[in-house]
């Protein structure tokens, strides 16, 4: 089993990394996390067929993680998928994402495969496949923006995920508002922390680790006037902990131990 970066950049549309998203690589499953702008020649770039995606995992609706939906949808269209695909999303983001769809006259009657959207709810836990399994906790990236939605329209589920992958634990923060949104993650056994570094500044991740204790934090999400320092700062780190910290790039595979 494996995890593929296949975009590690930040909000920032940037010529060295695609928007941030991995996929999961299990026996009879894989699972794109994340699907921002530009989701498909990110997938182009790594030799990845839009047919070879089994299920979509979103974490929240910003343009970065979610807008290269349609082109997605554009790809397996003209490839004339038939395989099912699944769409997993938070309950509250179903209709918003089934609107998207529809208003970009992406109609399913045209196309050869179903689209079946599974709806989660915070912190219960869906069953992808035998290897596959997350719980979504919900953080606090989007507070900022509530005030803004006067009439109440619009949902702020924005999700931090423990994936239980092969029985190892993988949590992956998403997008974040604040460092003590880690918290979420507190008392887990965790093998592997995929981290946000746009809204986490780099000298906390020491501390985050300390309080964490995964065997790996792999930093994703770096805009690129922040790549130089993290490098730098990485190789100030001591002995015992750097080879511990991984700064992801786009392409990058790592795998899962039984
Ligand atoms: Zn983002």
């Amino acid at each position: 089993m494996k995890i593929k970066f296949i975009g590690t950049g930040s909000g920032k549309t940037s010529l060295k990394r695609f928007h941030s998203s991995f996929l999961i690589l299990s026996n009879n499953f894989k699972l794109l996390v994340d699907a921002g702008d530009g989701i498909s020649k990110a997938l182009l770039k790594q030799n990845i067929s839009p047919g070879q995606i089994d299920g979509i995992l979103f974490s929240h609706l910003h343009p970065d993680h979610f807008s290269g939906i349609g082109t997605l949808f554009v790809q397996m269209k003209l490839m004339k998928r038939e395989k099912l695909l699944k769409i997993y999303l938070h309950d509250s983001l179903i209709p918003v994402v089934k609107n998207f769809i529809f208003s970009s006259y992406l109609f399913e009657e045209r196309m050869d495969f179903e689209i079946k959207y599974c709806g989660f709810n915070n912190n219960k836990e869906t069953i992808v496949n035998d290897d596959i399994k997350f719980i979504a906790k919900q953080n606090s990236h989007l507070d900022q923006y509530v005030e803004y939605d006067k009439d109440n329209r619009l949902s702020f589920s924005c999700s931090s995920f423990l994936f239980s992958l092969n029985n190892k634990i993988v949590c992956y923060t998403g997008d974040v508002g604040k460092k003590e949104d880690l918290n979420l993650f507190k008392g887990q056994n965790i093998s592997i922390l995929i981290s946000e570094s746009t809204h986490i500044h780099k000298e906390a991740f020491p501390e985050i680790y300390e309080e964490l204790k995964p065997a790996k934090l792999i930093m994703t999400h770096i805009p690129d006037e922040e790549e130089e320092g993290l490098l730098s700062w990485k190789s100030s780190l001591s002995d015992e902990i750097r080879d511990n910290f991984i700064i992801a790039s786009d392409g990058m595979t790592i795998s899962i131990q039984e």
